[in-house]
């Protein structure tokens, strides 16, 4: 394995914008890393302009060491989080820094040429009158169905008509005349999550809202799976569930009751006016009994199904985003059900939390997604196979 592909140039930037490693040395601590590989890449950024050195730190024996920053001025990524029912666009800088968001309401059963369309028109109106800084780098974009991520495809999306299949990247690359990558919600949010992360750090980030899908990083690395469908836990069949045909064509998966369209289902045929996820979560926060109970019900499947991921994986934090995250009925409940339902090993250190930037995440996650294909190419490459040795100083240069 080459320097490249064991430090990539974004873990580098991640580190260093948030603090955690501003000089080279302890960077190469951080990421156990020989100083002399670490001091490599940090020259090429710093030529390419990526990074910039201001100062000395304190010496520890030996040289001030020069203090390293990102230059956040070098360029910026444009970011969408693309949900059932709405839109999300925004810019990121290269230090990970939203600049500015705007929201619009979206329907994905319009199908993929208006939606995309509407995406576009929406970035470009916003490019045309927001000053960011340096050059417009590309466009990471965050959608709510399974992605073939090497493709740029939409595979088998349960609840987006005629997206089957369907060359969503290549559709936008053609609008936008940029770099773009696509992937799906939770995916894109757990990259948000594991950017800087601590490095062995296992985390299982769950995106619950009309839909619910959920994504296992490890050692700071997003775990795609053979197929791209790794941590998928939507379709995984539990009691409750019962005969309930589900969208998947199996029968009784946790999507089927424990998913924001469930629960809007639900409520609907016990004479609840609720038309789509947002409207439960408002009548949950009006402490309506009825929905408080089915929210609460539908944390419990979840975390029913999450105890057997985190006694098998492990992890250090379970993180959950999406509209019903922002319940707290929900957020206990889950709490609750991995509580009396894993080994207690399991969860004496276990953190589980909401992801901190909220309605934010996702669209983070989607500009950290597309920042990582351009600087990182080889590293973020979705399979092996599809990974190219391209030179990360004449790209970051150009
Ligand atoms: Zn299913």
């Amino acid at each position: 394995m080459s320097d490249s592909e064991t430090v990539g140039a974004m873990r580098l930037l991640w580190l260093i914008a948030s603090g955690r490693a501003v000089t080279r040395l302890e960077l190469a601590t951080l990421l156990r890393q020989p100083q002399s590989s670490i001091s490599v890449r940090v020259q090429a950024l710093l030529a390419a302009g990526v990074l910039t050195e201001h100062g000395e730190g304190p010496s520890r024996g030996g040289r001030r060491p020069r203090l390293l920053a990102v230059n956040s001025g070098y360029g910026h990524v444009w970011a969408a989080d693309v949900g059932s029912r709405h839109l999300r666009v925004g810019a990121m800088d290269l230090a990970g820094n939203l600049l500015c968001a705007w929201d619009r309401p979206l329907d994905i059963a319009a199908g993929p040429d208006a939606v995309l369309a509407e995406l576009a028109a929406a970035v470009h109106r916003h490019a045309g009158d927001t000053e960011l800084p340096g050059r417009w780098l590309g466009v990471g974009v965050g959608l709510p169905g399974p992605v073939d991520v090497a493709a740029g495809t939409v595979t088998l999306p349960s609840r987006m008509p005629g997206w089957r299949g369907f060359p969503a990247r290549a559709a936008l690359r053609r609008m936008f005349e940029q770099p773009v990558e696509v992937d799906n919600d939770a995916n894109v949010l757990a990259l948000g999550q594991a950017r800087g992360g601590r490095p062995g750090e296992t985390l299982v980030v769950v995106k619950a809202g009309t839909g619910v899908g959920a994504a296992l990083v490890v050692d700071g690395r997003l775990h795609r799976g053979r197929a791209g469908v790794a941590g998928d836990i939507s379709h995984v069949r539990i009691a409750a569930g019962g005969d309930r045909p589900c969208s998947c064509g199996n029968r009784g998966c946790l999507e089927t009751v424990g998913s924001g369209a469930a629960l809007v289902a639900s409520l609907r045929a016990r004479g609840i006016e609720v038309a789509n996820t947002a409207d439960v979560m408002s009548a949950a926060e009006d402490a309506h009994p009825t929905v408080t109970t089915a929210v609460r019900t539908a944390g419990l499947l979840l975390g029913e199904v999450l105890a057997t991921v985190v006694n098998f994986a492990n992890p250090d934090a379970v993180l959950l985003g999406g509209l019903l995250a922002g319940s707290e009925v929900y957020m206990a409940a889950v709490r609750g059900a991995l509580y009396e339902r894993c080994l207690p090993l399991a969860t004496r250190e276990l953190r589980i939390e909401r992801v901190p930037a909220g309605a934010d995440a996702g669209l983070i996650g989607a500009g950290t997604w597309a920042l990582e294909r351009v600087f990182d190419p080889v590293a973020s490459a979705p399979s092996a196979a599809s990974g190219r040795v391209v030179d990360i100083t004449s790209r970051a240069a150009r």
